[in-house]
């Protein structure tokens, strides 16, 4: 089957100028004070260009935090307000895509246990026809790209053209150091398919572990990745979920200030 992408040229809803786009923010939204309080420190590095924060938490095992749920929009949005970011968050259903909508989230993105689940996909993206937002698609659970490319095309048919794909790695039963093993060869497959898709790299998700960061986020920049989405805390020893990989802002700095940018990047 021919694969094709009608996608918009216009990127500026991901990255205002050259170099890869950074989207930073904690795993999960918190508290306002900790979302806020995060987003200024964010801020202040003058490198981020888009905060994200979960709001509803797609937990692994039953009885973990599961988010704090639409309260959290408005918290996010404030956030946004007060440090003029663009922002961020995960939907996995209808419900979600209506309520991210009805408070104004700029760029939604879809998580890599909904990729996998094409009627979860068509849900959202029959809530998305005739919404001019831009949407990201994390990559499958599972090193399926068809499914991926699927999730992409559902979302693009309901008329998103502002899109974007994020690595996020592949979930696997082996034990390596990595939380997901990153199969680079499948966005570099990806960019040779469709190469206007935008893709982000998540080293968070793919390493696990704040050691790693440096180390994955500069790959992806040596391939030509179009950006990093990095999860970051003001407190990350305490955050409600992911706290082994979360940096604080001023760590992130750090680490985005490392990275050698060898190529183009428009
Ligand atoms: C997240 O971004 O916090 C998240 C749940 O990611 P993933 O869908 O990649 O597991
Ligand atoms: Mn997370």
């Amino acid at each position: 089957m021919k694969k094709e992408l009608n996608l918009s040229n216009d990127l500026s809803w991901l990255r205002k100028a050259g170099g890869p786009a950074i989207i930073s923010g904690p795993c999960s939204a918190e508290t306002e004070e900790q979302l806020i309080s995060t987003a200024e420190s964010l801020a202040a590095t003058g490198r981020v260009h888009m905060l994200r924060a979960g709001i509803w938490k797609p937990r692994t095992r039953p009885n973990s935090f599961e988010g704090v749920g639409e309260e959290g929009l408005v918290w996010l949005k404030e956030a946004g307000r007060q440090t003029g970011l663009p922002v961020t968050t995960e939907v996995a259903n209808a419900k979600h895509t209506e309520e991210a909508l009805k408070h104004g989230i700029d760029v939604l993105w879809i998580g890599a246990r909904t990729t996998v689940n094409p009627f979860s996909v068509q849900e959202i993206a029959d809530v998305l026809k005739g919404v001019d937002i831009p949407v990201m698609v994390k990559n499958p659970l599972n090193p399926d790209l068809d499914l991926w490319i699927g999730a992409l095309e559902r979302i693009n048919q309901a008329g998103v053209t502002r899109l974007g794909a994020i690595h996020r790695g592949f979930s696997s039963f082996e034990k390596t150091s990595y939380r997901n093993i990153p199969k680079w060869e499948f966005p570099i497959e990806l960019k040779r398919l469709f190469p206007e898709l935008p893709i982000v790299c998540d080293p968070s998700h793919i390493g696990g572990s704040r050691e790693l960061l440096g180390m994955i986020s500069q790959k992806a920049l040596d391939l030509e990745m179009d950006g990093l989405m990095i999860e970051s805390h003001v407190s990350p020893d305490d955050a409600w979920s992911d706290a082994k990989q979360q940096v604080t802002p001023a760590s992130l700095n750090r680490i985005l200030g490392e990275l050698i940018i060898r190529n183009k990047t428009t």
